[in-house]
């Protein structure tokens, strides 16, 4: 069970009507006192150091001072009631500013304190892959090659000579970082920053490896046969996992995502899984029907027209359309007429468009009476 918490003002030892001045005066002089730079390996410091910094983190944000001063704690942190004395870990609204009063008040200095030697994932990589529409349609297999970085088979990644290794870097002990003592606004405070000498690195190379000249990894150029999956769009990714640059210090490799481009199919237009296309007719198929030859993705399929079909009409041949990327779906092709006006007519084929107007006429006659 944590220990009960303290009060913000007794913890930076100002009185309750303490300036903003005092308390910040009061907070850099426990800042200071407690840093885990100055106290290294100092459980004690460390949780008075925290509590320091949630004190002020509180006591110089004026909202959240105001709050503190008629409800307590719990008005600085909604999870947490009065005299429930959480743990200073939880302090959620704290903790989160910390880091910003933190570098506030050290101004930049110190500079990112990343350990160059931990693990580092590898960068995605991308390429992009032009389709036919059928490839897109159906599924392919597509022989792809791409510059990728991996480990040096030579030095096995080490960047050291063959038949040497790299040494432990005597600046720094392997670490890759190094302690500094600098002058702040607290005063002179010591940080850690990468080791000059090894670059962060904790290790020293005498003599490189001659395949990545020390770099411990090397670009290739790789080919890969990738599967792309059968209804796949313009514009729709791959992502084959663990393809893209390989990481260092035991990093996760990175991803390579494949751009897909589709091109045009000469009939059919493609919108999701649907296809459309527009179907010639001619005058009389409409006027009397007929069976019509309709193009699928395989082959043609014969379908009816009815009597008396409109020009622009639709229909739809379900199930014909492309199969949807790792499911079981099929879209449609929903073809559309368009009925041919005749041309370079004959004398003879002018001569019966002309007895059928006749016959329309009469027609008409006949209803007006
Ligand atoms: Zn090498
Ligand atoms: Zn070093």
């Amino acid at each position: 069970m944590a220990e009960q918490k303290r009060d913000y003002y007794e913890v930076l030892g100002v009185p309750k009507n303490a300036s903003d001045s005092d308390i910040k005066k009061a907070y850099r002089t426990l800042a200071k006192k407690y840093h885990p730079d100055m106290n290294p390996n100092d459980k004690e410091a460390e949780v008075k150091f925290k509590e320091v910094n949630e004190a002020y983190s509180v006591l110089s944000d004026a909202d959240k001072k105001a709050k503190y001063d008629q409800f307590g704690f719990a008005g600085v942190d909604p999870n947490m009631s009065a005299g429930a004395g959480a743990e200073y870990g939880d302090f959620a609204g704290g903790f989160s500013d910390f880091g910003d009063i933190f570098s506030s008040f050290f101004g930049g200095f110190g500079g990112t304190q990343t350990r160059r030697n931990g693990p580092i994932a590898g960068d995605d990589l991308s390429v992009r892959v032009n389709l036919t529409f059928e490839e897109a349609v159906f599924g392919c297999k597509k022989n792809i090659e791409y510059n990728r970085i991996e480990k040096c088979s030579e030095c096995a990644g080490t960047g050291a000579a063959k038949g040497t290794s790299p040494e432990v870097c005597p600046n720094c002990k392997g670490s890759g970082q190094v302690r500094v003592t600098q002058r702040t606004m607290l005063g002179m405070m010591q940080t850690t920053k990468a080791c000059d000498y090894c670059h962060g690195s904790g290790r020293i190379i005498k003599k490189p490896c001659t395949n990545c000249n020390g770099k411990g990894a090397v670009r290739l150029r790789k080919k890969i046969e990738v599967s792309i999956p059968a209804g796949i769009d313009d514009g729709q990714k791959v992502f084959l996992s663990g393809q893209g640059n390989e990481g260092r210090n035991g990093g996760p490799a990175g991803d390579l995502i494949i751009y897909i481009s589709v091109a045009r199919h000469r009939i059919f237009e493609r919108d999701g899984l649907n296809l459309y296309c527009s179907i010639p007719i001619t005058f009389s198929q409409a006027a009397l029907g007929a069976q019509i030859d309709i193009p699928t993705l395989d082959k043609s399929v014969k379908f009816d027209i009815p009597e008396g079909t409109q020009t622009g009409t639709s229909f739809t041949l379900k199930g014909k359309g492309v199969k949807q990327v790792r499911g079981r779906q099929y879209g449609d092709i929903i073809f559309t007429v368009s009925v041919q006006t005749p041309r370079n007519l004959t004398e003879d084929q002018k001569e019966l468009l002309r007895q059928l107007e006749g016959l329309e006429d009469d027609k008409k006659r006949k209803k007006k009476k």
